[in-house]
């Protein structure tokens, strides 16, 4: 669903993407783990175009990602970002948030957006807080309405990067069980998150990544009772 071909990116001088050869297969979820600064980030950002590429292919539904145009904005649609710092609009409610994007992109009418917005917010259990602001909200709901945003869309694939990072760690949970439902409903997710309790429970693939290569690919099971490489043992040994 998701294949990237010998992608490359740079800032400047720094070379954070390196070669990166990654396939995503449909109802897949591929958690992306790894040291700071590794790429982890820049690699999310570049499959939905947020952040220009400079060197390999980015395909979507065995579609080229154009770097810009109309073309582009139908194809960022249908990739669904989580952001660790929740990117709600302040000034809108929960119920707005989720049903501004179906309105604007997807064309379709308030009542209905509205409806599957109710819908979305009732399964990831905020549904009480839809006319709320976003400031009104925990940060566990707020990173909830977020994932309903996201949703709303019907995105073929749904990136997280570091979803839980930012919250309370009674908050981490909440977040993590729908995260962990939509895989279990068979969402395409690529998730970038240090939860290895996540990655043992909901993915199929684990990928290591560090300074600005994969460095490893393998099951959960795999990566974390027997890492191959020192950099990933070196790592795991930090974090587990
Ligand atoms: P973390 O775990 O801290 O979130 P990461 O794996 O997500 O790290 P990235 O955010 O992708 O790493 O960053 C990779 C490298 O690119 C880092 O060295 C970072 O400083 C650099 N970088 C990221 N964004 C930019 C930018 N907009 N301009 C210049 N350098 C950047
Ligand atoms: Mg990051």
């Amino acid at each position: 669903l998701v294949v990237l071909e010998n992608v490359n990116k740079h800032f400047g001088e720094l070379h954070v993407l390196k070669d990166i050869n990654l396939t995503i297969n449909r109802g897949e979820v591929v958690v992306v783990i790894g040291p700071s600064g590794g790429g982890k980030s820049t690699l999310c950002r570049s499959i939905n175009r947020l952040e220009p590429i400079d060197g390999g292919t980015i395909l979507l539904d065995g579609k080229k990602l154009p770097s810009e145009g109309k073309e582009l904005a139908r194809l960022r649609a249908d990739v669904g970002m989580v952001f660790q710092s929740f990117n709600l609009f302040a000034h809108k409610t929960i119920l707005e948030n989720v049903t501004l994007g179906p309105i604007k992109v997807r064309k379709r009418g308030k009542q209905e957006a509205e409806k599957h917005a109710m819908e979305l917010l009732d399964r990831v259990g905020i549904a009480a807080q839809a006319q709320k602001f976003p400031a009104q909200l925990s940060g566990g709901q707020q990173q909830r309405a977020a994932i309903a945003r996201a949703l709303a869309m019907k995105p073929k694939v749904m990136l997280f990067d570091e979803p839980t990072s930012a919250l309370d760690p009674e908050m981490v949970k909440e977040v993590l069980d729908v995260m962990t439902g939509l895989a279990q409903e068979g969402m395409t997710m690529i998730v970038v998150t240090h939860e290895m309790g996540f990655a043992r429970r909901a993915a199929q693939k684990v990928v290591f990544m560090a300074d600005g290569q994969v460095v490893e690919e393998s099951t959960p099971e795999e990566f974390f009772t027997n890492a191959r490489t020192d950099r990933a043992k070196d790592f795991l040994s930090k974090i587990l």
